[in-house]
């Protein structure tokens, strides 16, 4: 049988315990920095969201309004929907600029979606068809779909056409573009905008850029 010796811890090898756990902790951290799943991320003020930058399930963004409560021109396609107040103020703009231009008939189908209501939206949907609970834009409240009466192909329509000329003037960015699904992760959806401000919105319109580009790294 073995004797068990009981050593004394010196002071020199509990540092050496510390130093091993730091390192361990910093390895994982940066592991899952580079390799991993991240969590919420802003980018200066730009939040990144998607499959491999992902919100927190209790994410919920300030300052969420009911668009029906308030001035809207444009239609909503139900009376629950939120953004942000700065989303709504920049989308409720950029609409009254195009009501302004004669180019009515936008109907807002989305804004505003819980961490709880993605998981379901999931559950419900075919492998593909929609996000993961946390990679949705919907969850930040930044994000709304938006379409026209007529049948299919919101692409072929004036007020797709209006969009893509002017939303970057309000700060939107048309999020997922034709041609850059193997970036995006998303392929092709004319009807989703998203609220980058003006300046982001600007350089991204002039460059085609998608936000995973403009904001670089590893997006
Ligand atoms: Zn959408």
């Amino acid at each position: 049988m073995a004797k068990k010796k009981k050593r004394r811890q010196g002071p020199g090898q509990r540092i050496l315990v510390a130093a091993v756990a730091v390192a361990l902790l910093a390895g994982a951290f940066g592991l899952g920095w580079h390799f991993g799943v991240e969590s919420t991320r802003f980018r200066g003020n730009i939040l990144l969201v998607n499959e491999s930058h992902r919100l927190e399930a209790d994410y919920v963004p300030d300052e969420l309004v009911n668009l029906y409560q308030q001035r809207h021109s444009f239609r909503l396609a139900s009376s629950e929907i939120m953004l942000t107040r700065q989303t709504y103020e920049a989308m409720e703009r950029m609409f009254h600029a195009a009501e302004e231009a004669d180019m009515n008939g936008y109907i807002v189908t989305s804004g505003y979606r819980s961490y709880q209501r993605q998981q379901e939206v999931y559950a419900q949907s075919e492998p593909g068809k929609a996000q993961q609970p946390g990679a949705s834009e919907h969850q930040t409240g930044m994000a709304f779909d938006v379409t026209v009466e007529t049948g299919d192909g919101f692409e072929n329509t004036p007020q797709y056409s209006w969009l893509m000329a002017h939303a970057h003037e309000y700060g939107f960015i048309q999020r997922y573009p034709a041609n850059k699904a193997d970036i995006t992760g998303i392929s092709y959806e004319p009807w989703h905008y998203r609220y980058v401000g003006v300046d982001a919105a600007t350089r991204m319109h002039q460059t085609g850029q998608v936000l995973e580009e403009f904001l670089g790294g590893n997006g």
